[in-house]
């Protein structure tokens, strides 16, 4: 496996109540999780609490850290979401604090050399490779959506009353079938962002991209990105994980 190092940090912010985000470093380095709760009371912070608890129980006993073929690797990611996904479902149906509880969560898995990245949501995994800045998930939101069909532009869908309204999300049937994995073989010098919108939600990629390079310290860039957001705005919880390839 290739050598990481990373940094983490999750806020409440200034506008909320409470954090409804939650996310997950693995002490070994094979898994990074951010989730972003959504639902009344406290239910928004129980559900990705769920979602970052059991996940990484699930891969620990499905997944093959050393490596396997694409398809193994991904198909034990979409059962441990699935099942993540299933228990958050029963839950909401007979605890009524947790009602309509849902998440979203994107992911980093490790697996032999090579890097898998996927979610469910509208949360999301950038790279910063040589430069350029890519998404690397795909938002399940009703804006991306109207964007993909061609109803809205880019620049209309910054603004899009329904952005934050998701198609897709842990807490539904719709959050089982799949998390689009992608398999990326990391090169030395990569900048992965794992974040919820709450960082979006204050800066654009631009900055993001500028401030994934403004230090060699991944606490110190996780740390920058999330002050950045708060400054710029942001009325949400922010969290975001980074990881460094070495
Ligand atoms: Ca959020």
């Amino acid at each position: 496996m290739v050598s990481i190092r990373t940094g983490h940090i999750s806020i409440t912010g200034n506008f909320r109540e409470n954090n409804e985000d939650s996310y997950v470093v693995d002490e070994s380095q094979r898994y990074f999780i951010v989730a972003d709760g959504m639902g009344g009371q406290n239910a928004g912070e129980k559900a990705s609490a769920l979602a970052v608890e059991l996940i990484p129980k699930q891969l620990e006993q499905l997944l093959k850290f050393d490596g396997g073929p694409k398809a193994e690797i991904v198909d034990a990611i979409d059962q441990s979401v699935d099942y993540a996904n299933s228990e958050i479902m029963s839950l909401s149906e007979v605890d009524p604090s947790a009602r309509n509880m849902g998440t979203t969560v994107v992911f980093l898995v490790r697996a032999g050399d090579n890097f898998y990245i996927g979610g469910v949501g509208d949360s999301r995994v950038y790279l910063l490779r040589n430069g350029d800045l890519q998404q690397m998930t795909k938002d399940h939101s009703l804006t991306q959506a109207l964007l993909e069909a061609g109803t809205i532009n880019a620049e209309e869908a910054k603004t899009h009353r329904y952005r934050n309204v998701l198609y897709r999300y842990l807490g539904t049937k719709d959050g089982s079938s799949g998390t689009d994995a992608s398999e990326i073989k990391p090169e030395p010098g990569d900048r992965f962002y794992l974040c919820s919108d709450g960082v979006t939600d204050g800066i654009g990629d631009e900055q993001i991209q500028e401030l994934l390079v403004c230090s060699d310290d991944p606490q110190e860039i996780a740390q920058k990105l999330v002050d950045a957001a708060l400054e710029g705005g942001s009325r949400d919880n922010i969290t975001g994980v980074v990881v460094i390839v070495e």
